[in-house]
């Protein structure tokens, strides 16, 4: 009995999520020239503490995390282990970047955030081969077209009085530097 109730649950999250996947994809009307690099665990404030939420898992939990999520949407996610898969497809707009959305392809690195949470080879391989095949691909994105979700949205929030900035991601533990010098 238990296992049907489990095969039903999984039958039914899997129809949920390809469907609101559908439901908030639209296909673009501009042309895709930049790379949005992001880092799940973002921060937040408690009780006057700047706190990163962690990403715990691999990339297919947080596939179906974002599918499921009413807002958010992403293209890729690349995690710790260096396995990427794909949510919403490159033609369509996916909502993780304000303002960028329409132009741009998402990768979500799994990564707490936090600047501690260091970013696996495995990943920064995948992620470097995934970045690779996409400037390949689209004659727009150059390597001076990969930002990280830092650089692009400079909004903050306030915590115990002071003005912490609100998208950090993907965080000080990932050489950026060293990322796009890779690419070149
Ligand atoms: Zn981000």
């Amino acid at each position: 009995m238990l296992k049907v109730v489990l095969l039903l649950c999984y039958i039914l999250s899997v129809q949920t999520v390809e469907a609101k996947t559908n439901a908030n994809s639209k296909v673009r009307n501009s042309l895709i020239d930049a790379i949005v690099l992001h880092s799940i665990g973002g921060p937040y404030c408690e009780n006057g503490e700047v706190r990163y939420s962690g990403a715990p898992g691999d990339a297919n939990r947080w596939r179906i995390f974002f599918e499921r999520h009413k807002v958010l949407g992403i293209h890729y996610i690349v995690d710790r282990k260096g396995l990427v898969v794909s949510s919403i497809a490159e033609n369509a707009v996916a909502n993780h970047a304000l303002g960028w959305n329409e132009r741009s392809v998402g990768i979500e690195l799994v990564n707490d955030g936090d600047g501690n949470d260091r970013v696996t080879r495995r990943q920064w391989l995948a992620l470097h081969r995934l970045v690779g095949r996409l400037i390949k691909r689209y004659s727009a994105i150059t390597v001076d077209r990969v930002f990280r979700h830092s650089d692009i949205d400079k909004r903050t929030f306030k915590c115990a009085g002071k003005e912490i900035k609100q998208k950090q991601d993907p965080g000080l533990s990932f050489d950026y530097e060293r990322f796009v010098e890779s690419l070149r």
